[in-house]
Parts: C-alpha cells; structure tokens; sequence
C-alpha cells in the first residue's frame, strides 16, 4: 500500500481551484448532514453550482457525499528500527470533521468533471493510505495501562487514564487533547 506517491495526486484544493478558474461565479455549499451526533462521525454532502443563477433555481451541476469516523483511540505503529510500539493520532482523531467537509467538496467536483487526470483525488488516496499504513509518530508518548480514574473535570467526555513516564517511570492520569496531556486541572 505503499508503492504510490501522494504527489502525483491532486489535492482537493488545486481541484478547487481550477473550478473557481473556469466559474469565477461558480459556489460550493456543504452540509453537515448528521447534526444530532456530530462527535461521533461526519456526513457531509457537497453541492456545486456552476453560477448565481443555477443556485437560485436549485440547480447544482453535481453533488458529492462523504463520511469520517470519528478515531477515539490513538492508533499504536511499530518502530521500524527498534520494533517498539508508538501510538499516534491518526487525522480522524482531531480533524474527522474538516477531513470529511472536504472530501465531500472533491467528489462533488469530481462528479462535476473536475477529477482531471482521472484519478482519485490525493486527498482520497490519502484516506486509503492512513487505512494501514504509519501517521507521524509520537515517540514520546508513554504507555498508557489501563487504569481509569473517571472522567476529565474540564472535558467530561474524556476519561483520564493512567500512563507511565518514559522520563521517570512514574505513573500519572492524563488524557490526550489536541496532541497535549490534559491532566484534568488547570
Ligand atoms: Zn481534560
């Protein structure tokens, strides 16, 4: 799965682009289609309109539909050199939302003609990447065990769970929020 080269893929933004080169009166409206449980996955549909007139008579050009599941655990990768497990975020831990917004956006333009040189946009490939291969790693993270102290006082969805120090070899309760330890308290 790792033989191909993001690079030779277009993102969804350089797809944008072309889009608002050809229509400089084109529009792209998204929708988040699931509201009542938005942390748990995004469903998120996209509409293209070429001009003004085509959206005011509801007249989208195509539509694209994409979904993220929300990863509420941190993914563990294998160390190449040292075969030590790591754990790391993978772009669904923090990003499941804006991840699936603009997937929606590349297959509608996709739909609208806008796949180019025929082949799914880079953004998608990378979502088959991330499927089983490595994310960066984070090669300080310690190991969490499995004792839960109850939930985060400052984020009660979060349940603060115990981790050994690499540095001291001491335990702590902690959890992760946006790359940082959140250890409940100010
Ligand atoms: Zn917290």
């Amino acid at each position: 799965m790792s033989k191909f080269n993001l690079n030779e893929y277009e993102t969804v933004k350089q797809r944008k682009e072309r889009f608002y080169n050809d229509h400089a009166d084109g529009r792209i409206v998204v929708e988040l289609c699931n509201t009542l449980n938005p942390l748990d996955y995004a469903l998120f549909v996209a509409k293209v309109y070429l001009n003004k007139g085509d959206q005011e008579k509801g007249l989208c050009k195509a539509t694209g539909y994409a979904l993220e599941v929300r990863d509420t655990e941190l993914k563990t990768t294998k160390d190449k050199y040292t075969g030590e497990l790591k754990e790391y975020e993978s772009v669904n831990y923090s990003s499941w939302t804006e991840n699936c917004e603009e997937s929606a956006v590349g297959r509608a333009l996709d739909n609208a003609g806008y796949s180019g040189n025929k082949k799914p946009s880079r953004d998608e490939m990378e979502k088959a990447q991330r499927m089983n291969t490595t994310m960066r790693a984070k090669n300080t993270t310690p190991k969490p065990v499995s004792k839960l102290s109850g939930a985060c006082p400052i984020h009660p969805n979060e349940t603060l769970r115990e981790y050994i120090s690499n540095k001291t070899g001491n335990p702590f309760f902690a959890h992760i929020n946006n790359g940082k330890y959140c250890f409940g308290k100010n």
